[in-house]
């Protein structure tokens, strides 16, 4: 059995609690040193003891812990969990059901009501995320409840925490048959060639999904494109597909060749057609200026902060000086796709980013199509930094 501890809320924070939001900030909490264990089932209470919610507490990045239910009576147990899951498995029957696409999140943390946990689907194989060694404390019960509810071919876990100060990178096979190397998958007809079992990224995002389709199928064809942060390629393998003339991908990371070469080869792409380069983007950009070279479409997708040799980039306050440079090689009436993932701003202010940067190069603009995360990454409407997803199409006006 678990041991339970009651905590006070600050009364400052009462209010949000009360609603739903499901985050339990170290800041929320009066007494938090009364609990010492991962994994504690903490019930909070404010200054009148009215019950505020039930939940663990597990120690993430941010907060300590999630709340589960504001039922005082409900049971953190295997009961509940397979509750939980089944619920979000039944609101992705229609992925379950779609033959061209066999890669997808199953289970989408606070979104799906278990904060810390997420479930991905490849192909018949799932892969669980753990955030804190809290969550984990309940891998018996989650593991059970999913095996219980859907055919799990062969489960695989990222660990997303630190145990006394170090990430351990272990072996990520949980249990069943272990999956191909790599394990082809499908989405709206794409194939991707993903591992399960090497680090923490697979080789594709799944929450671009909904984006990559509409490049293959409205975006691409007969147009130049250039795919920057381009990781694996993805987004490159989609125009080609959609009849883009060429493709140039542009990333730091030495791994993003051999990887792009295998994204095109298993969609029956010849990538000696496209280009593929391993370098700095902002060098990259410099370049193709000094070259006068031009695209149709141009894909940002940076991450939210990364260091390279020269470069400082944090999405919150350089997404306008990048959008400035992939304006300047954006041919007349050719089109940016400019995406984020960065949590600490929402959509109106990406699109802030959007209005200075067109400002700043002297040009005019037109937002064609916005989007936010795919149904299957579920969110809390309480949550708002779990929303974290903004991508914009925009035109550059002659
Ligand atoms: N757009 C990709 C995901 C990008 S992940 C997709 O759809 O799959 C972020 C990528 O940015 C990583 O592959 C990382 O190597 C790359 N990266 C980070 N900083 C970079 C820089 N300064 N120049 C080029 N690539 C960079």
């Amino acid at each position: 059995m678990k041991k339970n501890v009651r905590l006070k809320v600050k009364p400052s924070y009462v209010k949000g609690l009360k609603a739903g939001y499901p985050l339990i900030t170290e800041d929320a909490l009066q007494n938090i040193s009364h609990v010492k264990e991962e994994g504690t089932i903490i019930e909070l209470f404010d200054d009148k003891s009215v019950f505020l919610g039930k939940g663990y507490y597990g120690k993430q990045n941010k907060g300590r812990g999630w709340v589960l239910t504001q039922n005082p009576q409900e049971m953190i147990d295997q009961n509940f969990f397979e509750k939980k899951i089944k619920k979000a498995i039944d609101h992705r029957e229609a992925l379950y059901n779609d033959y061209e696409t066999t890669a997808f999140r199953v289970f989408n943390g606070e979104g799906d009501g278990i904060g810390g946990l997420t479930i991905d689907h490849y192909n018949g194989y799932y892969v669980l995320t753990w955030y804190s060694e809290g969550i984990y404390t309940f891998k018996n019960e989650v593991i059970e409840s999913l095996k219980k509810i859907v055919k799990v071919k062969g489960l695989y876990e990222k660990k997303r925490f630190a145990v006394k100060g170090k990430y351990i990178d272990d072996d990520d096979f949980v249990e069943g048959e272990q999956a191909p190397s790599p394990l082809l998958v499908r989405e709206n007809g794409i194939h991707f060639a993903v591992y399960l079992n090497d680090g923490a990224m697979v080789g594709v995002f799944l929450d671009q999904r909904d984006v990559r389709k509409t490049i293959r199928d409205r975006y691409a064809n007969g147009k130049t494109v250039l795919n920057t942060f381009s990781y694996t390629g993805a987004f490159s393998v989609a125009a080609a597909l959609g009849g883009a003339t060429k493709t140039t991908s542009v990333d730091l990371a030495n791994r993003s060749r051999s990887k792009t070469q295998e994204q095109f080869s298993v969609n029956g792409l010849d990538y000696e057609e496209h280009d593929i380069i391993v370098e700095d983007v902002f060098h990259y950009f410099k370049y193709a200026v000094r070259k006068e070279l031009l695209f149709d479409l141009v894909i940002l997708d940076p991450p939210s902060f990364a260091r390279s040799k020269k470069h400082t980039f944090s999405a919150g306050k350089d997404y306008p000086e990048l959008l400035a440079q992939a304006i300047q090689i954006t041919e007349e009436d050719g089109v940016i796709v400019a995406s984020s993932n960065c949590s600490t701003f929402g959509m109106r202010k990406f699109k802030d980013f959007i209005a200075s940067a067109f400002k700043q190069t002297g040009g005019a603009y037109e937002i064609l199509e916005e989007f936010k995360l795919p149904t299957d990454f579920k969110t809390h409407k309480e949550f708002k930094e779990g929303n974290y997803l903004k991508v914009v199409f925009i035109k550059k006006l002659s």
